[in-house]
């Protein structure tokens, strides 16, 4: 009997991989999805929202978390064989690598758009095309298309820093012997302009904080550019493919043995996968950007419960696991739902933030789970109807760097805005934008009148004036997702090897974890994670 803690897409990936592999209507196993919630998806939030007064519109599909999943690496290649597994080939979109929306990435500072590099030619071939190969892909039984040994952490023998340390350590002017010429260098600008935008958009958190092996592995360890052949429009140093690996001399080549090993395992997975799924939808993953859903990514964590569910997994929601305790005397774990109700368990998997589950072990010790901090995002939407006819530019959309707030230009700690309808085309004909605030900058305060302001000039670009804001056609939400991303701190990875360790020990055995809070926070790095740790679960 084995308890999942949680239903966002770890939980309910990992019951869809334990269910696949152990329930087989024998009922010698059972499995049972706990969640706090009255709904699955956890951060997964798809919506499709009408105006006011307008029942007949087909309304605007609004993301309040995440919009959609890059097909990049091991990772885009395990999210499409689940996709593809779960029949819903007909509801994918995906955006090719040659649409203008997948690599025109901007930052927006001192009230300009900067349009970061990227490859030349691909700007003649812009276009965009939805999926279809995905329903003629025969894929068999490929359960075990990820079971090929357990994924440890590696310890490195070398110090963590953050990414704004390790940047402005490299690129500071150094002596002939590689010693820094002045201790106190200044943050480089490309860390103030660039490296801190980045990080805006994928954590909500400041390269101040953020660690560097943690969250720019493969830069962090220069190693692994030794097999990278991707092309990104990137510049060097945040390029992988131009990071020289050999670039910190001795330093580089003691981390390639360690390093070495890691970047195999992973090369071996890919090719598993790319033997299982065949050639066709391999190279569509690597000709495409992004992926999503007709009707948002929730089409995903819906689809995985209704088969969780037709396969027996039992489902309890508004069910708030308030502990869980490990019995000494029989190696079992019972967890204790709000209310009282206890129920025992040769399993519990737990795919809440670590630092929710520290409050849950009782009598446990499992080190390190409160010792990242996590960031809170206001996200707005807004859906306008087509008849406005708004342009916005043709880009994914932009990020404000750390320099604007520095030069307090940026009040309302504004982190960037997707442009949704250009992002993820094809949802609706609504011009679609979300704009996220806060992260570093959080103050409760924000609101949509702060959005509308930040919104202001793509309504004047398109000879609209803000009052048209509040005509009741035109589609606005606000959500305040409370701590939604987990910041890893320097010696992130380290501790992450530690609470390996500790769950090794006999007497941690009923017990596993999976989530954003470990080994990544992408959709990607979820599903991932979920399913590895259901395989080790079903072979053990
Ligand atoms: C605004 C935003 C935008 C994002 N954009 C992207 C993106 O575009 N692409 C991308 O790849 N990633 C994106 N991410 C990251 C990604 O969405 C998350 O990392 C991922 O959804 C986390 O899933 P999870 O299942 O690990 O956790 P969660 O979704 O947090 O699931 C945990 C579940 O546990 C439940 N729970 C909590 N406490 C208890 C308890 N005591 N008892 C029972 N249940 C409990 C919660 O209700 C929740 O359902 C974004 C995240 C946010 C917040």
């Amino acid at each position: 009997s084995i308890a999942v803690i949680g239903a966002g897409l770890s939980g309910l990936t990992h019951a869809l991989y334990l269910a696949r592999g152990l329930l087989n209507n024998d009922e010698k196993h059972r499995i049972v999805v706990y969640d706090s919630a009255d709904r699955v998806g956890g951060w997964v939030k798809s919506d499709r929202i009408k105006p006011v007064g307008m029942e007949d519109d087909e309304g605007a599909l609004l993301e309040a978390g995440p919009r959609s999943i890059r097909m990049a690496d091991l990772g885009g290649l395990s999210t499409t064989e689940l996709i593809a597994t779960l029949d819903l080939g007909g509801e994918v979109i995906t955006v090719p690598k040659t649409a203008e929306s997948a690599y025109r990435r901007m930052i927006k500072y001192d009230g300009h758009f900067h349009v970061l590099p990227h490859d030349q030619w691909s700007l003649f071939q812009t276009s965009f095309k939805p999926s279809h190969i995905f329903q003629k892909a025969d894929f068999g039984d490929i359960l075990n298309a990820l079971n090929i040994g357990e994924r440890k952490p590696i310890r490195s023998r070398f110090p963590d820093e953050t990414v704004e340390g390790f940047f402005t350590r490299l690129l500071a002017p150094k002596n002939k012997d590689g010693s820094l010429k002045d201790e106190n260098s200044p943050t480089p600008a490309i860390v103030e302009y660039l490296a801190s935008a980045m990080f805006h958009g994928i954590y909500a958190a400041d390269v101040s904080q953020l660690s560097m092996r943690a969250v720019l592995p493969q830069v962090y360890h220069p190693a692994l550019t030794l097999f990278q052949d991707k092309k990104s429009w990137l510049p060097w140093p945040f390029n992988i493919r131009l990071t020289p690996y050999y670039l910190l001399g001795r330093q580089g080549e003691e981390w390639a043995k360690v390093e070495n090993f890691k970047q195999g395992e992973r090369l071996m997975l890919r090719k598993y996968m790319i033997d299982r799924l065949g050639e066709q939808i391999t190279k569509m993953v690597a000709e495409s950007s992004v992926l999503s859903f007709k009707n948002g990514l929730q089409t995903l964590t819906d689809a995985i419960a209704n088969e969780c569910r037709q396969r027996g997994v039992e489902f309890r929601l508004n069910s708030k696991i308030d502990s869980i305790h490990v019995q000494e005397q029989n190696g079992k774990a019972v967890i204790r739902s709000e209310g009282g109700k206890k129920e025992v368990f040769n399993k519990v998997t737990s795919s809440l933030p670590s630092k929710a589950l520290q409050g849950l072990l009782k009598d446990t010790k499992l080190p390190h789970l409160a010792a990242n901090p996590s960031t809170t995002v206001c996200v707005v939407n807004f859906a306008i109807p087509a008849k406005y006819k708004i342009r916005l530019p043709p880009a994914f959309g932009y990020l404000i760097p750390r320099a604007s707030a520095k030069e307090g230009d940026n009040p309302f700690g504004h982190l960037g805005t997707v442009f949704d309808s250009e992002a993820v085309p094809g949802q609706d004909s609504y011009t679609k934008l979300t704009m996220m605030f806060g992260g570093p900058y959080w103050k409760p305060a924000l609101a949509i009148e702060i959005a509308s302001i930040v919104l202001e000039p793509h309504l004047q670009d398109s000879g609209q004036d803000r009052s048209i804001i509040d005509n009741p056609d035109i589609i606005k939400r606000i959500s305040v997702q409370k701590d939604c991303i987990p910041t890893y701190t320097v010696g992130h990875m380290e501790r992450m090897y530690e609470l390996h360790q500790a769950l090794k020990k006999t007497e941690n055995a009923p017990l596993s974890v999976l989530g954003a809070s470990y080994t990544g926070v992408s959709l990607n790095d979820c599903i991932l994670h979920a399913r590895r740790t259901a395989m080790i679960t079903i072979n053990s």
